[in-house]
């Protein structure tokens, strides 16, 4: 499957120097959104994973869908003040500014066995916010699972030592 001929690359949004890839398109074809939603899970079937971690807003869009296929549940991660009840936080550095995560604190049995979906591995700062979310929540993670890779900035190497698994590379 041709993945990347359906990422509209944007350049200088959301801010100069950025080259932004917008899966809207990928999303929108029937059969590259099945493809791509099998292929992410494709590596941790039958490992027994029973939550996808994904955060807002374009995390969700893959997540659910990748937590379908797992037969896993979805744990919504959030900006602060979404979540209604007790949270764990994180902070993080954006590829294009600062940001806060959250989980429940009783988003995941401990022990549990969880993945970790998004969109976009940029510099790692929000990936890694979700993996520092999961060891609060004493879950064991089977890995991570991008569409896309930015390998240029190295996201990889803050995950390290978690499997990484990506879809497109740049
Ligand atoms: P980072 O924390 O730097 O790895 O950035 C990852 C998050 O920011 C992902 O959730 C993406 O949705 C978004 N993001 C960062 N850089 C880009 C980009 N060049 N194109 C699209 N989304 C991006």
């Amino acid at each position: 499957m041709d993945y990347r001929s359906l990422i509209a690359e944007v350049p200088d949004y959301p801010k100069p120097g950025i080259s932004f890839k917008d899966l809207s398109p990928l999303l929108a074809s029937p059969p590259a959104f099945r493809d791509a939603v099998a292929a992410l899970a494709a590596p941790f079937r039958g490992q027994g994973v029973e939550a996808v971690l994904a955060a807002e807003a374009r995390g969700f869009l893959w997540g659910g869908a990748v937590a379908h296929v797992l037969g896993a549940g979805l744990v919504p991660i959030r900006k602060p003040r979404k979540l209604p009840r007790p949270t764990y936080s994180a902070t993080y550095a954006l590829e294009y500014g600062t940001d806060e995560l959250h989980v429940h604190v009783d988003a995941v049995k401990a022990g549990g066995l969880v993945l970790i979906v998004d969109d976009v591995l940029a510099t790692g700062g929000t990936a890694r916010a979700m993996l520092d979310l999961a060891g609060r929540l004493n879950a064991r993670v089977a890995g991570l699972a991008f569409v896309i890779e930015l390998s240029f900035l190295d996201g990889r190497a803050k995950l390290a030592p978690a499997p990484v698994h990506s879809l497109v590379r740049y």
